[in-house]
């Protein structure tokens, strides 16, 4: 029996996946089955860290549930593992998503000069975003630096509407090494799965949209999607998401509540366009923002990244979130947003290093939005913040978690503390016990930020 091959990688679902769509279609038109294809890179296996690994088992074994069991899973370099599947089952084509992340890249570009040489196309449909990395430019031709007029071309360019789910696929059954055993975790990880990542969604619809613009700053309520992780896998494609946006409008949703969250998806498009310009992004600092000299080193610097990681700052509001990534995998925007500025602004420690600890737990951990993010703190990367706006932990925590819910959740040394003092708790007497006094003075640090970023201006 002919067969065609559809490779899974950042698209483990099968609504609204225009390349399994066009694996289907092809094998319709040769009367041939489709493999369906998970492989279980080496490289990524061994960097991605146990929260990322346990959901993405998980995630597997509901996609191969979907498939009927007949999911192929196979351990390896995709290099040798994808040539070596398509010639045993004899496949006319490979078909996938286009990557457009540096690893995905380079990787599918070997694996298509393997397939090549056997005669088996790698065909592209497709991409993790509703408008592929690379395609928008500006007048002028060149990458867009600056986030609003990427959004208003973004917009302007629109998408397509989602791919209809096939009928009954024609699965081939081809041995497989299995969904392997999760590593453990300590944290909390949601459900994965395309249906858990549709239920979700759903929720958010009739129940968060509407107060979304109210809410989505605030990490003591549940006020945002967590679309983020069913995004990174690919459980759910932002082209559906921008679809079901458009019918609430036409529903009557608000306005502001539909242009906000689609905002914040083109946020992650713009970030995935810059990784796409600019792959070393990754691990350089798109400018240069402060001197050298001005970050911390030594065993000061690895103390203080120490005592960042593990929630003991002694500024509540950082501590929060650092545990909250550690119970959960996942961190609330506002909050990653300030303990990533406390990291490179008040500790003076580079942003690479507290990227490599976010992509270590966080279970959305994506190389473009992470990276980019941390660039966007930093005031390093395309349209940042300006290195001057420091956030300042007291404020902040005061500001966006009013009561103090939000603490007094992941800090339980504080939990005797009623309302927003909780914010300040070296100003209680006495003070909490076995809470840390703050490792720095956030005034003192801020001022030496700004010093650095004065020299390096001269
Ligand atoms: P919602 O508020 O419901 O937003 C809806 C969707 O919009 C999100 O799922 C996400 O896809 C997108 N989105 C929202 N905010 C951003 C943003 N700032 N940048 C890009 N896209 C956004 N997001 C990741 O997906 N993976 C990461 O590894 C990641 N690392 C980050 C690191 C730092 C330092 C910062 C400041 C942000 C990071 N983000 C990352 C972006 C953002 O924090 C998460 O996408 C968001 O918190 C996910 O929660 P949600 O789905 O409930 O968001």
């Amino acid at each position: 029996m002919p067969t065609t091959v559809m490779w899974f990688r950042r698209d483990l679902r099968l609504a609204d996946n225009p390349a399994l769509a066009a694996a289907v279609e092809a094998a319709r038109a040769d009367g041939a089955e489709v493999v369906g294809l998970y492989v279980l890179d080496d490289a990524l296996w061994r960097s991605a860290g146990a929260n990322r690994l346990a959901y993405l088992v998980e995630s597997l074994a509901a996609l191969d549930a979907a498939c009927g069991g007949r999911l192929v899973v196979r351990r390896g370099d995709a290099r040798t593992v994808v040539p070596a599947v398509a010639r045993s089952v004899g496949a006319a084509a490979v078909h996938v998503a286009a990557s457009h992340e540096p690893y995905g890249r380079r990787r599918d570009a070997d694996v298509e000069r393997a397939l090549a040489d056997d005669g088996v196309a790698l065909v592209r449909t497709g991409s993790a975003y509703a408008v592929s990395p690379g395609r928008l430019l500006t007048n002028a031709g060149t990458p867009f630096q600056v986030f609003t007029p990427f959004r208003g071309a973004w917009l302007a360019h629109g998408w397509r509407a989602p791919a209809a789910r096939p009928r009954e696929i024609p699965w081939a059954a081809v041995p497989s090494d299995g969904v392997p055993t999760p590593p453990p975790v300590t944290a909390r990880l949601p459900r994965a799965g395309e249906a858990a990542a549709r239920r979700r969604w759903h929720r958010f619809l009739a129940d968060g949209l509407a107060a979304y613009p109210e809410h989505r700053d605030r990490p003591d309520l549940t006020g945002t999607s967590a679309m983020s992780v069913h995004l990174r896998w690919g459980e759910v494609h932002p082209r559906t998401l921008l679809a079901d946006l458009a019918a609430a409008a036409a529903g009557g949703a608000p306005g502001d509540a539909v242009a906000t969250f689609r905002s914040e998806l083109a946020w992650r498009e713009f970030h995935a366009d810059v990784l796409h310009h600019h792959p070393d992004a990754r691990t350089r600092s798109l400018r240069t923002v402060v001197p050298d000299d001005a970050w911390a080193t030594g065993a000061a610097a690895d103390a203080a990244f120490e005592a960042w990681a593990a929630g003991r700052t002694g500024y509540p509001v950082v501590d929060a979130g650092m545990r909250q990534l550690l119970g959960l995998g996942w961190m609330h925007n506002r909050v990653r947003m300030v303990t990533a500025s406390f990291l490179v602004k008040d500790l003076h420690v580079p942003w690479q290093r507290g990227a490599a600890h976010f992509m270590a737990h966080l279970v959305d951990g994506d190389v473009s939005q992470n990276q980019l993010n941390w660039q966007w703190v930093a005031g390093s990367g395309r349209d940042a913040a300006p290195f001057f706006r420091i956030f300042n932990p007291v404020t902040q925590g005061t500001k966006f978690d009013p009561d103090g819910d939000y603490v007094r959740t992941w800090v339980p040394e504080l939990r005797g503390v009623e309302g927003a003092r909780v914010h300040q708790p070296w100003r209680l007497d006495p003070p909490p016990a076995g809470y840390p006094a703050p490792i720095v003075d956030h005034a003192v640090e801020r001022r030496v930020a700004l010093d650095n970023f004065e020299r390096a201006r001269r």
